[in-house]
């Protein structure tokens, strides 16, 4: 059933968890003209998040940046059916990219969903600890925060006032065949208590309000 739901006047929830699909969540960030996605869910979803976008009035079209917040098959199988659907540029940190590029199945953990990574362009690639990113009126900071994955970024914006973190994978999990850093993940999880963010925009745990609960919640996982 399609499904979207406004969390800010930029900010739509478009896709995930969901039980059939198996998708994180997709996060779609509008001005009103131009937009973008934050992750693409793992493929199964793609038809009912490009319907949700449409519920929501605005024209896929208008999408004009994927950002996908690390390598991992729940965030990033969609990616290449949605950028072929939006003509939006994707965007990774270079430490996750070649995983997603290469279909790498391991690596992205699309084999513990019994399923294949597609071959994935990554048309943008962070370098950098953190990177600025325009979106009509909006400006996105992406910052890398590794741990989970060795490429994981998380990304901030304001609107309506409010600093909003998009984390998607705050809770982990720690494995070694993600390749994943204790200690980077230790160290991210604190980063990102400073940003002091009103709202927290999670992968699996839906969308979290207030400081001292976005606090709270990282707080949890360290
Ligand atoms: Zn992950
Ligand atoms: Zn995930």
């Amino acid at each position: 059933m399609p499904r979207v739901e406004k969390i800010t006047s930029n900010i739509y929830i478009a896709g995930g968890d969901n039980s059939a699909t198996e998708d994180a969540a997709v996060y779609l960030i509008t001005d009103g003209t131009d937009s973008a996605l934050i992750d693409s869910g793992t493929g199964r979803g793609t038809d009912m998040i490009i319907q949700n976008i449409k519920n929501t009035g605005i024209d896929p079209a208008s999408i004009k940046l994927i950002f996908l917040t690390h390598c991992h098959y729940d965030h990033t199988g969609g990616a290449s059916a949605l950028r072929e659907i939006t003509s939006a540029k994707t965007v990774m940190h270079k430490l996750d990219a070649s995983y997603v590029r290469d279909g790498d199945a391991e690596t992205t953990a699309a084999s513990w969903y019994g399923s294949i990574m597609p071959e994935t362009p990554v048309d943008i690639m962070i370098k950098s600890d953190s990177e600025i990113f325009r979106i009509g009126e909006l400006e996105i900071t992406a910052w890398h925060t590794p741990g989970h994955s060795p490429g994981s970024i998380v990304l901030t914006m304001m609107s309506d006032g409010m600093k909003i973190l998009f984390g998607q994978d705050v809770h982990g999990p720690i494995h070694p065949a993600l390749k994943s850093d204790k200690e980077k993940y230790k160290h991210s999880l604190e980063f990102m208590m400073t940003l002091n963010a009103d709202i927290l925009c999670e992968g699996h745990y839906g969308v979290i309000r207030g400081k001292d609960h976005v606090r709270d919640f990282i707080k949890s996982f360290l």
